[in-house]
């Protein structure tokens, strides 16, 4: 069945009170969402470079049980050469044996100073990994504090936030897909998210400038869907100064 004008204008305002409810349930949440993410991001961002130091550790200590291994072979054969030694034939034998015994003496010195070297850049590692650790620890605290921030605060809204979002699954059924094209656009493009608004006292709810008398009575009539000429947004009806007077008194009431 076709809906009238006024359906339509009913049914788009009221998805933009759902809307906008939603607004401000997400506002209360703030920057916090956010912040979460970012620090998140952050954390995970260290864990990375955690591991690369760990690695880089790792394969130092590779390489020094590597020239570990070097000395023992070195020191192996310089026994060997020396028994050697002792049977020579000849000083040609002899000098051959010595420049040997000197290789593998150069060899073994190579190592220790490559060992000490790994052992240095493994000190330094180690303490960059502490001071990274101090630092996850501070931004893990941070997340901890914010991400319990914001779950205690999504627990307060989560009840009306699906329930919302389920009004809003059905009012958007009622709604032409046309229609819902325009009112997102529009919504996207205002900073107060307002797409749909009343003209309260002579103005247009969302930019409040002057709507004049005649478009008043039209936008009264609902027989077209009228737009504001300044901000183009839909405007749904009129607001009446006397229910602004019971909205007032009602809003007095049940505050005392
Ligand atoms: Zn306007």
């Amino acid at each position: 069945m076709e809906s009238t004008v006024a359906q339509k204008l009913d049914a788009i305002y009221n998805l933009q009170l759902i809307d906008s409810r939603l607004d401000s349930i997400l506002k209360v949440r703030g920057a916090l969402p956010e912040e979460v993410q970012d620090l998140e991001d952050e954390i995970a961002g260290y864990e990375t470079r955690l591991e690369k130091f760990q690695n880089d550790i790792a394969s130092f200590e590779e390489d020094i049980k590597r020239f570990k291994e070097n000395i023992k072979e070195s020191e192996k054969l310089i026994k060997k050469y020396q028994e050697q030694q002792m049977n020579v034939r000849n000083n040609r034998e002899y000098d051959a044996i010595t420049k040997e015994l000197e290789l593998q003496d150069l060899e073994i010195q190579v190592s220790k100073k490559k060992i000490a070297e790994a052992g240095v850049k493994i000190d330094q590692k180690k303490a960059d990994l502490e001071e990274l650790e101090n630092v996850m620890k501070d931004r893990q605290k941070d997340l901890d504090v914010k991400k319990n921030e914001l779950d205690t605060i999504v627990a307060e809204s989560e009840a009306e936030e699906s329930k919302l979002m389920a009004d809003r699954e059905k009012a958007g059924k009622k709604i032409e897909e046309r229609l819902i094209k325009s009112y997102t656009k529009i919504r996207a493009n205002a900073k107060n998210g307002l797409a749909v608004v009343m003209v309260k006292r002579g103005a247009c709810g969302g930019c409040f400038n002057t709507v004049p008398p005649q478009r008043q009575a039209d936008i009264r009539e609902k027989k077209k869907l009228i737009v504001c000429e300044h901000c183009g947004r839909i405007l749904a009806g009129v607001e009446d100064e006397v229910e602004d007077e019971t909205t007032k008194t009602k809003k007095r009431t049940s505050k005392a």
